[in-house]
């Protein structure tokens, strides 16, 4: 059957970890929760055979903030452009390095984050009102907002507060 979310896709490799846009490219998941395919995201890695679910690439993770990326696609979101974030998600337990990751509530692509909450386990229980929609440029000062509110904060690395810098410095200058 076809299926407009894996048109053209193949089965994630390692090297995916650098392919960005859309159609992701999937995993073939055995747990009878989630769908027979599974769009990977960028920031994320295939270790369903291995674990059961997703891992992180904190490579590619820590870029989101650091360089304005969608964290499905790995695609750069430009200053005014209109995308989507979670808001009600649990700010306090984010850390670097998961279970709750930063990029968990950066600003999306619509039609990334349309996937994400189709195909996510978790994303796929909120509801429209869990989310905000709006520019690029005020989404992502909420997210940075967000994400001082987390314990560990404070021991991310520079690229959190760098980014915090420059975009606060972009948007006096807007
Ligand atoms: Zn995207």
């Amino acid at each position: 059957m076809k299926n407009k979310y894996f048109d053209g896709a193949h089965k994630w490799e390692e090297k995916d970890e650098n392919t960005i846009g859309l159609p992701r490219p999937f995993a073939i998941p055995i747990r009878k929760d989630l769908a027979k395919k599974v769009p990977i995201p960028w920031q994320s890695l295939d270790r369903f055979e291995s674990y059961g679910h997703l891992g992180l690439n904190l490579k590619n993770e820590d870029l989101v903030y650091k360089n304005n990326l969608c964290s499905y696609c790995g695609i750069k979101i430009k200053k005014e452009e209109i995308v989507i974030r979670w808001i009600n998600a649990p700010v306090e337990i984010t850390s670097r390095k998961g279970p709750k990751i930063f990029s968990d509530f950066h600003p999306l692509h619509l039609n990334c984050m349309e996937q994400a909450r189709i195909f996510c386990p978790h994303m796929r229980k909120l509801q429209d009102s869990d989310f905000e929609l709006g520019k690029f440029k005020k989404l992502k000062q909420n997210a940075i907002s967000d994400a001082m509110k987390s314990k560990e904060s404070k021991d991310v690395s520079d690229w959190f507060f760098n980014s915090n810098k420059k975009n606060i410095k972009k948007n006096d200058e807007s």
